[in-house]
């Protein structure tokens, strides 16, 4: 049974969960297979039917293990997947969005990303990604990591119509985009997939985050996703592969931040106040 999910719009009108899951990292180790299976069908259980995954991600282990949570479910999920930038040439793009179908054994990805620009000339890519609609392989293309100028070249396209997200590097401790990226993307209407939403945990010491969490009884984990997700247009991916995280990070959907809250977080992590160039890990 799932629990309440906020959903955001595609540019098409489609709704997907504001909270999915990441997978980077899983796939790495046999030991751990249950386990990471276990806790994506737990999010999925809750409502975060959301999943993002890569070519990339444990040389494509982590594709099989979402293979794996999905069994039998395949409707129930939204997919994410992303194309490697030294793959995403024209031909190359459709071979590796084939070898992503198989390892996640469906015969469609929702959504498929160009995960980083890389040297292939971008019509290229998007020539793929078009041709990927049209054979039904993909539902949606999309970008990761593209930065304001990425994004206005992508728009100069004229294949470049229908992109249907940015997946960029955003949490508290990494605002950069709030300056013009963001607001890029508002202006076109293009939800922004926030990755790394817990900077890879290494958010949670931080003393500003705990006292917020403490008023709340809640973890800094929560407050870190909260602060997310209380934004409209953005989608955020965090990975868990134990159980109570999973339960926890769902759980951050019922907190309402304060004024006095996102007051003490700004002066914790101040938003931008110049351009930044786009962060990535
Ligand atoms: P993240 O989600 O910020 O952090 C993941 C780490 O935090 C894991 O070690 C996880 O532990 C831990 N964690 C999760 N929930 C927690 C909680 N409630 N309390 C304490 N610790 C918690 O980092 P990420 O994996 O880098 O980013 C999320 C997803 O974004 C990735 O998995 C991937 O799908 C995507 N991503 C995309 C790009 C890109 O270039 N497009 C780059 C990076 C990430 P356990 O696993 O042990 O539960």
């Amino acid at each position: 049974m799932s629990a309440f999910m906020p959903t955001v719009a595609l540019p098409n009108g489609e709704t997907v969960p504001a909270l999915g899951q990441g997978t980077w990292n899983m796939g790495e180790s046999k030991a751990k297979l249950r386990d990471e299976v276990a806790a994506l069908q737990l999010g999925i259980e809750l409502g975060m039917t959301l999943i993002d995954t890569a070519e990339m991600y444990a040389a494509g282990m982590a594709e099989q293990v979402v293979a794996a949570a999905i069994n039998g479910r395949r409707d129930d999920v939204f997919l994410v997947s992303k194309v490697l930038p030294q793959n995403a040439g024209r031909e190359g793009t459709i071979a590796a969005c084939e070898r992503s179908l198989k390892r996640l054994r469906t015969d469609r990805i929702d959504l498929y990303l160009l995960h980083w620009r890389g040297g292939v000339p971008l019509h290229e890519t998007i020539t793929a990604f078009n041709d990927l609609r049209r054979a039904g392989k993909i539902r949606f293309w999309g970008v990761s990591n593209f930065d304001t100028s990425d994004m206005e070249e992508l728009q100069r396209l004229s294949n470049a119509t229908a992109v249907a997200t940015n997946q960029v590097l955003y949490n508290l401790s990494r605002r950069g985009i709030e300056h013009d990226l963001m607001p890029w993307c508002r202006r076109h209407n293009l939800p922004i997939m926030a990755y790394s939403p817990i900077e890879q945990g290494r958010l949670l010491k931080h003393a500003a985050l705990k006292a917020v969490a403490a008023r709340h009884n809640a973890t800094a984990a929560q407050v870190a996703l909260a602060w997310l997700l209380r934004q409209s247009g953005i989608i955020a991916i965090p990975k868990a592969s134990r159980p109570e995280h999973v339960r926890e990070n769902h759980a951050a959907l019922r907190i309402g931040l304060t004024r006095q809250d996102l007051r003490e977080l700004d002066a914790a992590f101040p938003p931008p106040d110049g351009p930044v160039p786009l962060e990535m890990l």
